[in-house]
C-alpha cells in the first residue's frame, strides 16, 4: 500500500513508456514514472482502452441489435449506476449510511464493473473534489479547467492515476477494497466475458432471442459502460455549470433536474456541495432522487441502516 499523495508523480526512472503503461493497464500499484513524463499531461497509451470502449460501441453497426441486448444494456446501466451513485459516491466517499462488511464489499465490486476504477481510488479524488471544489487544485472544475478537461482529461493524466491514501484512511483498513483497486480491471474483464458467454451460449439454446455474443458484448458491455461513463461526468462537467444555484456554496455547483434524471439523484449538486453528508440529495419531494428512494428500500428491509437525513435547518434554507 502506498501514502504518497496524489500531487507526487514519483522520481524518474529508466523504464520504457510502453512497458509502464502496459502494466498499468493491468496492475495499478504505483511506479515512478519514465524519464520525460510530464504529470499533468494524457498518458495517451495508458488511455488507449479508454479509446477503444468508445470505438467498440461502433461493432453495433455489425451485429445488429435485439430486444433482449437493449434490455441487458439498460439493467446493467441502472445497476451500476445505482452502486456508483450509492456506494461509490454517498457510501464510501461521503459515508453517510452504514452497510455490513459483504454489502460493502458486494456494491464495491459492482461499482468496480462501471469501469471507473476502484472504490478507493473514486472516493479519494471526490474528497479532494469536495475540499478544493473549483479552484486551481480541484482537477475537474470546468471553470478553471475548460469543459472537455473537466468532462475525460484530467483522470488520463499520471498525477490522476494514483489513489491518495492519506484521504482514504477509513477505506484502506479494508484489503479486499484495496485489492480491487489494485487490480481495476479485473471485474470489468469478467464482466464483459460472462456477457460474451451468455450471448453466444444463448445463440444456440434460444435462438429466438436473436442475439449473439459479440451482440451482447457491444450492447451490455461497450455502449451500456460507454454512456454510463458519459452520464456520470457530466456532475463534474456540466453540474458545475448548468442549472440553479440554491446555496451560496462558494463553488459553481448547480442543481440541474435532468442531470438528476439521468444520475439517479446526483444532479441535485449544489443541494449536494452545500450539505454533502446526507444520503439525499433532492431536498425537495419535488426533487427526484432515486438513489434516495433505492437506499430507503434496502434499509426497509436491513441491508444498509443509519442513513443520514437533511437536518432541519438545511431543509428550511431549502424553502420548506
Ligand atoms: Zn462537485
Ligand atoms: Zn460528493
Amino acid at each position: 500500500m502506498s501514502t504518497q499523495p496524489a500531487t507526487d508523480a514519483g522520481p524518474p526512472a529508466r523504464r520504457g513508456h510502453a512497458g509502464h503503461s502496459l502494466r498499468q493497464w493491468f496492475d495499478t500499484t504505483p511506479a515512478p514514472l519514465p524519464d520525460g513524463t510530464s504529470p499533468d499531461r494524457i498518458a495517451w497509451l495508458r488511455a488507449l482502452p479508454f479509446a477503444i470502449l468508445h470505438l467498440a460501441c461502433l461493432g453495433a453497426i455489425w451485429t445488429g441489435v435485439s430486444p433482449l441486448d437493449l434490455l441487458t444494456a439498460g439493467t446493467l446501466y441502472a445497476v451500476r449506476m445505482f452502486a456508483l451513485t450509492g456506494f461509490y459516491h454517498r457510501y464510501f466517499s461521503h459515508r453517510s449510511f452504514r452497510a455490513s462488511r459483504t454489502v460493502q464489499f458486494v456494491f464495491a465490486v459492482i461499482g468496480a464493473a462501471c469501469v471507473q476504477r476502484g472504490p478507493l481510488w473514486w472516493a479519494a479524488h471526490h474528497r479532494h473534489h469536495h475540499r478544493h471544489a473549483d479552484t486551481a487544485a480541484d482537477p475537474h472544475s470546468p471553470g478553471v479547467h475548460g469543459f472537455l478537461w473537466s468532462h475525460m482529461g484530467w483522470f488520463l493524466t499520471p498525477r490522476a492515476f494514483r489513489t491518495n491514501f492519506e484521504r482514504i484512511p477509513d477505506l484502506a483498513q479494508f484489503p479486499e477494497l484495496r485489492l480491487l483497486d489494485r487490480y481495476d480491471t479485473l471485474v470489468p474483464l469478467l464482466l464483459a466475458l460472462a456477457l460474451y458467454a451468455a450471448g453466444a451460449l444463448l445463440q444456440h439454446v434460444a435462438p429466438g432471442l436473436h442475439t449473439s455474443g459479440m451482440q451482447l458484448l457491444v450492447w451490455g458491455f461497450f455502449i451500456s459502460t460507454a454512456v454510463l461513463f458519459h452520464a456520470t461526468v457530466t456532475i463534474n462537467s456540466l453540474a458545475h455549470r448548468f442549472g440553479s444555484r440554491r446555496f451560496d456554496t462558494g463553488d459553481d455547483s448547480r442543481n440541474n433536474p435532468l442531470l438528476a434524471l439521468l444520475t439517479f439523484g446526483e444532479g441535485w449538486h449544489n443541494n449536494h456541495h452545500f450539505f454533502p453528508g446526507s444520503a439525499r440529495q433532492g431536498f425537495r419531494w419535488w426533487e427526484i432522487d432515486l438513489t434516495w428512494y433505492g437506499l430507503k428500500l434496502m434499509a426497509a428491509v436491513g441491508l444498509v441502516r443509519d442513513l443520514k437525513p437533511v437536518p432541519l435547518w438545511v431543509l428550511a434554507r431549502a424553502g420548506h
